[in-house]
């Protein structure tokens, strides 16, 4: 076989109408007390002056180029054409995809943005996810701030490498699986997995990999059916042309991926997307050509239970990551990063203060950041009640793949049960989940200092601090001497903006289930 692998590879089939039964039902529990406007907290600054409302992101419009230069053009894809980016007041380097909003034609169009948004800010943080700074939208556009990779796309790197050696293939392959698992455990199914999605950080052979455009991406439920048919030709699994799939359609995609990683070629191949639909739906994967007789059988095993037709036998992301091609001589069952549960430690870690601090951030944080935790909330608060009981987060962080003690879960229950009344209402779950880079937003930081500052004098005092405690329910009797006076570097008795900032950003450990389990017990 040539090189049939750039073949008309970038171009995605076109999407279909969503069908009813996938669209996530109106949320009816109880709404965050907030948004991005005011944050719902008495605020001290009068109000600006309106900004009329982006039909896109539903918030006010603003001119990203206020904010950042605007610069080369680094790619460009079917929906958006990639910029490098200057941030005008630190000097950091970024990359600005700009989607034009004449492009989005229809009610679809727009809401895929808006998801695409949601989903990348709530995957954000997450180790080899590209991370989004901020979505801007103005009159014609659109615009997503991400961190830059200038390593250009994995895609490139295959063809200039024509393919890779097995140790190079499993070790490339395992960072994918993970990034898999990563999202299946946030409750994101990509979609569109393939080597032009996945980016590297710098030109460096061992640069770190990122995956990015989450445009088909879409929130999941366990269970839940999805019928539209999504994805790049050569890499969508068959159940996807039958209209009825889940999660793991993006193992077969990453299938498709190791095929071509150590061939060079795509395992279903045709001069047409029908003949590669036909040639998916026939599911014979091809070892006889070159270079397969000289490539080890783990590998092909490995392939062939990615490639399995049937979703129900095709290995998970965990089987993956603990077939014996892919360990090779890694640790098994290396225990996986589950987002939810290691930010529910970090959470249980913080003094009170902190904790309330953290409830005013999540507070002020737009609907299109929370909408990815919210989306979790309602996949774990199974009965439809508004609150999290301890048997639901034991299921929903089990379903997750996470099994703990009875002591365990309640131990992490208590922790996000601010009021201590024996339940996670939602409000409690957002505070106690949202990721920590949340705190690299100075005016987040501000509103928050400001809530604790009642009297605007530009500290925070016993009283001050004891009164925000009460109205969380937060006040526990501890001596609140004692929590302030762990924050008060310069022992004044009480806290200047720097000093809040300084606890706000310390210490907030990366949290390694196994070595931290001691914690628990
Ligand atoms: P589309 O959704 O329209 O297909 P993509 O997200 O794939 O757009 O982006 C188009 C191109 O822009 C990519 O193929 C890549 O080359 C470049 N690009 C996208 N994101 C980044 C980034 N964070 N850093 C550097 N280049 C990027």
């Amino acid at each position: 076989m040539g090189n049939c692998f750039s073949h008309g590879a970038k171009t995605r089939s076109s999407k279909t109408t969503k069908k009813p039964d996938e669209q996530a039902e109106g949320y009816s529990a109880n709404a965050p007390s907030s948004n991005a406007a005011g944050c719902g907290l008495p605020r001290a600054a009068p109000a600006k002056s309106p900004a009329a409302v982006g039909p896109v992101l539903g918030r006010p419009m603003e001119d990203v180029r206020q904010t950042y230069t605007i610069g080369k053009e680094l790619g460009r894809g079917q929906f958006g054409v990639t910029h490098h980016c200057i941030h005008r007041a630190t000097g950091q380097h970024f990359a600005c995809k700009t989607i034009a909003k004449r492009k989005l034609v229809n009610k679809e169009d727009i809401e895929d943005v808006r998801r695409e948004v949601q989903i990348m800010h709530h995957l954000t943080g997450q180790a080899n996810i590209v991370e989004l700074k901020g979505a801007y939208e103005d009159k014609q556009s659109v615009h997503l701030v991400m961190e830059l990779c200038a390593g250009g796309e994995l895609f490139d790197r295959i063809i200039a490498k024509g393919h890779y050696t097995e140790r190079a293939a499993a070790s490339l392959l395992r960072t994918i699986v993970q990034i898999v698992h990563t999202c299946h455990s946030m409750g994101v199914i990509h979609r569109d997995l393939k080597p032009e999605n996945f980016l590297l950080l710098s030109g460096d052979e061992d640069a770190p990999l990122k995956a990015t455009d989450f445009g088909l991406s879409v929130f999941f439920k366990q269970g839940e059916v999805f019928r539209d048919i999504v994805g790049s030709a050569y890499y969508i699994a068959p159940e996807v042309l039958k209209r009825k799939y889940g999660p793991e359609v993006d193992i077969w995609s990453i299938g498709v991926m190791l095929y071509i990683l150590l061939s060079g070629v795509p395992p279903f191949w045709a001069e047409s997307e029908h003949g590669i639909f036909n040639a998916i739906l026939r599911g014979h994967v091809d070892f006889s050509g070159d270079p397969w007789p000289n490539i080890s059988p783990g590998a092909k095993d490995l392939v062939r239970k990615m490639l399995n037709s049937d979703p129900k036998q095709r290995l998970t992301a965990i089987q993956v990551l603990n077939h014996p091609w892919i360990r090779d001589g890694e640790a098994p069952d290396t225990p996986l990063d589950n987002a939810v549960l290691s930010r529910l430690k970090q959470f249980r870690a913080m003094n009170k203060f902190k904790k309330v601090a953290l409830r005013v951030i999540a507070g002020c944080l737009s609907e299109e950041e929370i909408q990815g935790l919210k989306e979790m909330f309602k996949a774990m608060d199974t009965d439809n009640s508004g609150t999290i009981t301890t048997e639901e987060l034991r299921q929903g962080l089990c379903k997750q793949g996470t099994k703990l003690t009875d002591y365990e879960v309640l131990q992490l229950m208590e922790a996000a049960d601010a009021d201590g009344n024996g339940t996670i209402d939602y409000d409690e779950f957002i505070t106690a989940t949202m990721h920590m880079n949340r705190m690299d937003r100075e005016e987040h930081l501000y509103t928050a200092f400001q809530y604790f500052d009642k009297d605007n004098s530009g500290y925070i005092t016993t009283e001050e601090l004891e009164q925000a405690l009460k109205e969380f329910g937060m006040h526990d009797g501890r001596d609140i001497k004692e929590i302030l006076s762990e924050v008060d570097a310069d022992n004044d008795g009480r806290i200047n903006y720097d000093e809040f900032v300084a606890m706000m950003r310390k210490g907030n450990p990366e949290v390694n289930p196994k070595k931290r389990r001691d914690m628990f017990v």
